[in-house]
């Protein structure tokens, strides 16, 4: 629980980052991302049993989708700290000749932090490391849904930074509203398109910069070319890993109708391979996250059947545990709910399709997807989709990977979001990239008044250079 009114909390954080703005170099970030890498790490158990304790997930899942890519993501801020913070050299324009700019990467101030449930370890920690590097001060807040981690995070956050660096504020939307009333120099938000919406609105007051990582139905599209069994196997694993409780899960699958019945069986297998013949059973497979999740998606099905589609399951539901065993649905239709809304669970329609060119224009009819996922071989096949479709990122012949790439910005596009987190993308998101432009000699003085034949001998030449 909260101490302190939120105001005085941010006055509090403003005024340390103020002071600190000087001092808080290269230096004492890296030390800031270590701590949190080495608390990370001590704290490894506690985060296996918050987690499993908030989202009934396994613990070599929880190494494997929450801590390593967390660690991840910060080891890879140290070690490319100093190059992210180095003044980046621009170079002149014909017309700026004679001048010397540098682009000074600099702390926006304090940001804002919101988390969702889904992975609430990394998207929390993720943005917290990517804020630090830049050097700002950070309020998080963490999802409420997941109440064990979020303590945790209160936590991990005091045991590494030192007072008036990250302030962790817990609590569900309406804490979240009183966040979004101050002004913040940055909001990072990662959550529903609905609440994007509140936080863009609440951010405009105070005409505040805003990362939207949102979210949405990110389709697969399988061609004639694909290997099958490796198309399910990534599939599966999407839709799999935190029982398809992810942003980039696969939502949907457009399926050759040639390949759709050999396609759902070899889906089949591959369940049965990953987790065993009674999915729900598995510990290695999680929980819905809560009730109203559960009676989401049993609705999304439900609505689906009574409109006519059949459904094949992989095991047994177990209501009291709010765990829901993988269903594919055949034959949805674009009037049930299931095709309109995100699932965010482990329901997978498959869509047969004959031609190409309808599949890229239904994708092309709906807003635009985090994440387009392509199964083929046929390099022209990929750019053909890659070219004529828009998504946040394209994944190809893999599911979920560009997520947690450290290399490039994962980030929406449309519906999906707006601007970019992870690496330096991460990074730069936090900073001001701020030009300072030196001037040496610029030719342009000659271009001042008074005007007269100089300037005029000027002007023809620069239009005679000028294409
Ligand atoms: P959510 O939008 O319900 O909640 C996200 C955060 O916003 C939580 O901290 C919550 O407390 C807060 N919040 C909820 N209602 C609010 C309100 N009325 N006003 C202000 N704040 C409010 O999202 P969720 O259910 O936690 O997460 C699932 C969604 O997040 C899905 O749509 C998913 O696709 C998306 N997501 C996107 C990414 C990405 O990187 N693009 C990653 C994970 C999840």
């Amino acid at each position: 629980m909260n101490d302190y009114p939120i105001d005085t909390l941010i006055q509090t954080l403003r005024e340390s980052s103020q002071k600190r703005r000087e001092s808080f170099g290269y230096e004492q970030r890296r030390i800031a991302l270590t701590n949190l890498a080495k608390t990370v790490r001590r704290n490894r158990l506690e985060i296996i049993a918050a987690l499993g304790q908030d989202q009934g997930k396994a613990s070599d899942e929880v190494d494997v989708v929450e801590i390593i890519p967390t660690l991840s993501e910060i080891s890879h801020a140290i070690s490319h700290l100093a190059r992210w913070m180095r003044p980046r050299r621009v170079w002149p324009t014909p017309l700026m000749i004679g001048t010397t700019t540098r682009i000074l990467p600099q702390a926006k101030g304090v940001v804002l932090v919101i988390a969702p449930w889904n992975f609430p370890l990394l998207l929390a920690l993720g943005p917290v490391a990517s804020a630090i590097a830049a050097g700002n001060a950070v309020v998080l807040k963490p999802s409420e849904m997941t109440p064990a981690t979020s303590a945790l995070l209160v936590k991990i956050c005091a045991q590494a930074f030192p007072d008036g660096l990250v302030q962790v504020v817990e609590g569900g939307p309406e804490v979240s509203r009183a966040l979004l009333t101050q002004r913040f120099d940055h909001i990072f938000f990662t959550g529903s398109p609905a609440v994007g919406r509140i936080v863009m609105q609440a951010a405009a007051h105070h005409l505040t910069p805003v990362t939207l990582e949102l979210g949405g139905k990110s389709p697969v599209i399988l061609t004639h070319d694909a290997d099958l069994v490796d198309a399910a196997r990534w599939i599966v694993w999407g839709k799999g890993v935190n029982a398809g409780q992810i942003c980039v899960a696969p939502d949907h699958v457009f399926v050759p109708q040639s390949l759709l019945e050999s396609f759902a069986q070899t889906i089949e297998a591959q369940f049965a391979l990953s987790y065993g013949a009674d999915v729900g059973a598995s510990p290695d497979y999680c929980q819905i996250v809560n009730q109203r999740h559960f009676s989401r998606l049993m609705a999304l099905m439900d609505d689906a059947v009574q409109k006519g589609a059949t459904v094949r399951v992989f095991g047994q539901d177990q209501p009291e545990r709010t765990k829901i065993a993988p269903r594919l649905l055949l034959g949805t239709t674009p009037e049930m709910e299931i095709s309109q809304e995100e699932i965010f669970g482990p329901l997978l329609p498959l869509i047969p399709y004959d031609d190409l060119s309808e599949v890229i224009a239904k994708v092309n009819a709906s807003p635009k997807p985090l994440i387009l996922y392509i199964f083929a071989k046929s390099r022209s096949v990929i750019s053909r989709i890659s070219g004529a479709t828009q998504s946040g990122s394209v994944g190809v012949n893999l599911t979920l990977m560009p997520f947690i790439h450290g290399n490039i910005g994962f980030g929406g596009v449309g519906a999906s979001g707006m601007g970019e987190g992870h690496g330096r993308a991460g990074f730069d998101t936090f900073s001001h990239l701020k030009p300072v432009m030196k001037n040496q000699f610029t030719l342009l003085t000659l271009l001042f008044p008074p005007y007269g034949s100089r300037v005029k001998r000027m002007v023809r030449l620069l239009l005679a250079y000028l294409k």
